[in-house]
Parts: structure tokens; sequence; C-alpha cells
């Protein structure tokens, strides 16, 4: 099975169009960026997933050959993944819609949400619903399945909430397995015992301390993100490689390479798990 990092920022990006912080500066001025958190997995190298459709997607899949189309109009591309309906996960749908064919996996409430945005109106997908905790086949190597993790409802929906709206995505191979998790508000019980299993795990990396997303004016928390000075010493306890993605501009340890045993993320790194 092997992964490709496509984009390791949380939404906007980094730098951020409209923001001159010191970590935006500092991306600007060396000419760095990090696009939108997104993956690329695949269990043979022919057939691929997007695990989540950022806005960035037409520049992910040009910075990646294997994504790159086949003649005459043939893609490797077969499914997203998706792990929740924020429209940093889900807006690239808009860029894909003329597929000829692309299966969209979510949970019902993430599909309903996406759907009830109303962009996806035109896209000729397979909409194939996830029930919690069951494996669905991909293709004849990979296998998905979606837990529930706390977090929250896209901003733009207007129904109730679920707790369907958030979830952690398994993909296995074998006896290979990995987990995306880029948005979680706090640990469960059964979700710690389902990553204990796991080879590794991509993890949300959004923020060092609550208080940072004060210029949204909510706290990391009621944006459903677990602040890294928390979650660190729990994450330091699971056995998995642990790699943070989905990380905010104004993360400070985007100025940092080293996390203890836990790496930071970045555009283009691969892993493979054999
Ligand atoms: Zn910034």
């Amino acid at each position: 099975m092997r992964w490709r990092l496509l984009g390791t920022a949380a939404g906007g990006g980094l730098p951020q169009w409209n923001c001159a912080c010191r970590n935006c500066e500092s991306a600007r001025l060396r000419g760095e960026r990090r696009l939108q958190a997104s993956a690329a997995v695949s269990g043979d190298g022919e057939r691929w997933y997007l695990v989540h459709a950022t806005p960035d997607v037409h520049a992910q899949i040009a910075s990646f050959p294997p994504l790159w189309p086949k003649p005459p109009r043939r893609s490797p591309l077969k499914g997203v993944l998706l792990a929740n309906a924020d429209l940093d996960a889900c807006l690239g749908l808009l860029s894909l819609r003329e597929a000829a064919e692309l299966s969209v996996f979510a949970t019902g409430a993430v599909l309903d949400a996406v759907r009830s945005s109303g962009f996806t109106a035109q896209m000729r997908a397979a909409w194939r619903p996830l029930r919690l905790g069951e494996w669905v086949r991909l293709d004849e190597n990979l296998e998905l399945r979606a837990m529930m993790a706390p977090g929250k409802a896209p901003l733009y929906f207007q129904g109730p909430t679920s707790p369907e709206h958030n979830v952690a995505l398994f993909i296995r191979r074998g006896r290979r397995t990995a987990a995306w998790l880029p948005t979680l508000a706090e640990p469960t019980e059964e979700l710690e015992g389902a990553l204990r299993g796991v080879d590794v795990l991509f993890f949300d990396g959004t923020v060092w301390s609550d208080e940072e997303l004060v210029h949204v004016g909510r706290t990391a928390r009621e944006m459903a993100h677990w602040p890294l000075s928390e979650s660190l010493p729990w994450l330091s306890q699971l056995g998995a490689r642990r790699i943070l993605v989905h990380i905010n501009n104004t993360n400070p340890i985007l100025e940092q390479d080293l996390l203890g045993d836990v790496e930071i993320g970045c555009d283009g790194m691969e892993v493979l798990l054999e």
C-alpha cells in the first residue's frame, strides 16, 4: 500500500492569501507552501483513491504523475474518501465533476451534508455510504472502514448534527492498516483501541494551543481540534508511526523539524506499507 501526502495544511493552506503572520510571511519569503490536507493511496500502483478532495485538487493531481490521466481520458483516480464534510475536505469535488465514474465513500451524514451544499449537483458520482465499523472493499487490494471520531458538522450545514459527521478512516491492505484522522475533538476508548492496531496514523496537527484560532472567534476545541499540547502525550503511547497533517498556519510547530517521536508531515511525503 502506497501513500502520498498531497497536502498537509489546514483550510487555506500555507501561506494563507490574507495572512501576514510569522509562519505565512516566512513561507512566502522562502517560496515554500503547503497545500490543504489530502493524500493519495493505492494498493496496486494503478488504481488510486483521494483521501479528501481539497480546493487545491488540481495542483495536487499535477504534483503527482501516478494521478495523471492515460489516453484518451482515463484517470487512475477511482474514488474519493471523506472523513468529514468540511469545505476544505470536499470542495475539490467541484473540480472533479466531469469524472465519468468516480465513487465517493463517506458516512451517510457526510454525504448528505456534501450534497445539501448543491455544488455537486452536476456530478456523476456513485455515492457510497459507509456504515460505522464495517469494512467495505475499494478494489481487490484495499478495504476501507469508518469509525466515529468526535468532531462537528460542517459550518455550512443547516440540519441537525450527527456523530457521523466526523470519522476516522481506516484503510487496509492485507495485514497493513493506515488511519486518516485530520479532525479530532477528543479521543474515545473505542477509537483508541482501533488505533492501537494500525501501522501508520495521519493525525490532527491543526493547532498547538486552544487559543490559537482567536481570529475566527472560536477556540480550537469549538472547531473540533484537540490541541497538540494536550494530544501529544496520548499520541506518544500509541504504537503506530504517527504523522501530523492538517497543520494550521498559526501552529508554532511549523518552525520545527522534529516533535519528539511524532513526525511533522510535509507535502510530497510518501509512506509504503508492504
Ligand atoms: Zn498566517
